[in-house]
């Protein structure tokens, strides 16, 4: 009585109930397919990373003495659809049942339950062990409210978990939250640390996935790729930066700088999101840091909100909003994006080093892909889904259920603000103030009108001022519409000119 258990490219824990004790009668498959290099365009990086760390996953597993059937992307055999080779599979090992993990992707998760309900074999699917709270936690507490709050979700979190509590279920230091400290400019130091992660050459991975037609785009980093590839390697990330970046996570959390990529971000969302390791452990350590007295409760905190409150609440979204939620579009915005979203190559100096990183290195860190690029694309009136799929395909973090909340919701407030109070939006003073990058730039930051104005400027204006019917009666959008409405008549049309000329050149900006 065999049983197929299918092991999903995120889904390698292997500190999960399914490998306590290696089982003849189990067989674990792992499959590389088109099927999910192909729904949205991927960065290489990113195709790469998730095959490599499979591959390495089911050589642990097969150490350790689990049954293991591997079908690789140009295994003849491979049907490149997860449930026409499941069928397969399914008579090849002559398989008496079928388990599978619970997927994170609706996509997916739809997908195996119509596949299931049509199989001749009895199939279940298992929680995945992963996350901190249910699908359906958030969706419980904010039953009945308008909009949903995340302060709310992760105090909850933070008392059900007993994280950074005193003895008598107050916060640590008196205050839930020091998000107010950890609004610094990064002057240039402390230093950033140094990227100590192990480098991997894949070149013959890359050359196969590359033969088999995966069309991709951004750079492979061939004999480069940095990202955690196994547990070892993402326990040693961990405990870098709870060392080197961690101390400095609160304050500079929200810099930019053009002379530092990741400044002291924790470069974990791919060792998270492909379950190398679990947000347990990691809130658990950085707590233990801040007991420990080798980082502030400020960062400490900060983090912690991350992973505690930020990663579990937008997956409460998720479940709660999907299908559907990746069709919000509340301003109608249609406009395609630009061109340099694939190559970086735009006179906009925040731009071209977010993008540039990003395409370089599949990695942005969240303030860039907030208040640059998420900025840019909300001000530019861009089509929401076309902004979801490029964030979907660049990062290498990105899954549907952390992207699409993140990029509709919060960013291009395509859902009408149920997660954000107001648009993330910005002129140049905030980037300015938040980093480097406007010294040097072709534009001039504090110009509004002229042909060298910042874009953003009139975009800031105009976006508001056609927006009005949906946002003037935002309290939090008080002040913006009151400078709006004290501005001379010409003023405001010098701005809708500038504005209009921005939105009909973007290629060429
Ligand atoms: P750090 O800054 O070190 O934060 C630590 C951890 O906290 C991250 O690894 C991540 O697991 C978690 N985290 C932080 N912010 C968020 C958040 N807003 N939502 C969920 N988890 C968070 N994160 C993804 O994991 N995948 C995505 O596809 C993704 N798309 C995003 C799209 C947009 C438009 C925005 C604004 C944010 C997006 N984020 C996404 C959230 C965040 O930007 C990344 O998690 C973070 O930049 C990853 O880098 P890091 O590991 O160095 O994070
Ligand atoms: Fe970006 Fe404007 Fe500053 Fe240039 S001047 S870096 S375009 S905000």
């Amino acid at each position: 009585m065999t049983t197929l258990r299918l092991i999903l490219g995120d889904q390698l824990d292997a500190g999960h109930g399914w490998y306590r004790a290696p089982r003849a009668d189990v067989v674990h498959v792992l499959m590389e397919i088109r099927q999910e290099t192909d729904y949205v365009l991927h960065h290489a990086q990113k195709i790469l990373a998730i095959f490599a760390a499979m591959r390495a996953f089911a050589r642990e597993l097969r150490d350790r003495g689990h049954r293991v059937h591997y079908l690789a992307i140009d295994d003849p055999r491979n049907t490149q659809s997860l449930t026409h080779n499941l069928d397969w599979l399914i008579v090849r090992h002559r398989a008496a049942r079928f388990e599978y993990q619970a997927p994170d992707e609706w996509r997916l998760d739809e997908q195996l339950r119509r596949h299931v309900e049509g199989l001749a074999i009895p199939g279940r699917m298992v929680d995945s062990g992963h996350f901190l709270s249910a699908r359906d936690t958030a969706a419980r507490l904010f039953e009945g409210r308008r909009q949903w709050l995340m302060e709310h979700f992760y105090r909850h979190q933070r008392q059900r978990h007993g994280l950074l509590l005193t003895a008598s279920g107050q916060p640590l230091g008196g205050r839930w939250n020091y998000d107010a400290e950890n609004r610094k400019a990064w002057p240039g130091q402390p230093a950033e640390p140094e990227d100590t992660r192990a480098r991997h050459d894949h070149g013959a991975l890359w050359r196969t996935i590359v033969a088999a037609g995966v069309r991709s785009f951004g750079e492979p980093a061939e004999g480069q790729l940095a990202w955690p590839l196994d547990r070892r390697e993402a326990l040693t990330q961990l405990e870098a930066f709870i060392d080197a970046g961690l101390p400095h996570f609160g304050d500079y959390q929200d810099a930019m700088s053009a002379r530092a990529w990741r400044l002291f971000h924790s470069l974990l969302s791919f060792a998270l999101n492909v379950k190398l390791l679990n947000p347990r452990e990691v809130v658990t350590r950085a707590e233990q840091a801040c007991h420990e007295g080798r980082v502030p409760l400020a960062a400490a905190e900060g983090f912690i909100r991350q992973i505690l409150g930020w990663r579990e609440y937008v997956r409460g979204v998720y479940w709660a909003r999907m299908p559907g939620y990746e069709h919000s579009n509340v301003f109608g915005h249609t406009r395609p994006l630009p061109a340099w979203f694939w190559t970086g190559e735009t006179r906009m100096r925040c731009l071209a080093h977010a993008i540039g990183q990003s395409l370089a290195q599949a990695y942005a860190h969240h303030i860039q892909r907030l208040m640059v690029i998420g900025n840019f694309a909300l001000l530019a009136g861009l089509d929401p889904m076309a902004v979801h799929r490029w964030y979907l395909g660049v990062y290498i973090d990105a899954f549907e259920w952390v992207e699409l909340p993140n990029t509709l919701g919060m960013s291009q407030y395509a859902d009408g603000g149920l997660l954000a109070t107001k648009p993330y939006v910005s002129s140049a003073a905030y980037i300015h103030r938040m980093s480097d990058y406007c010294k040097g730039c072709h534009y001039d930051r504090k110009a509004r009108t002229d042909e060298r104005a910042c874009p953003f400027n009139a975009l800031y204006w105009d976006f508001f001022a056609r927006h009005a019917d949906r946002l003037a009666g935002n309290p939090r959008l008080g002040l913006v519409y009151r400078q709006l409405g004290q501005m001379r008549a010409e003023d405001r049309r010098a701005l809708g000119i500038r504005a209009e000329q921005l939105l009909n050149s973007l290629d060429a900006l």
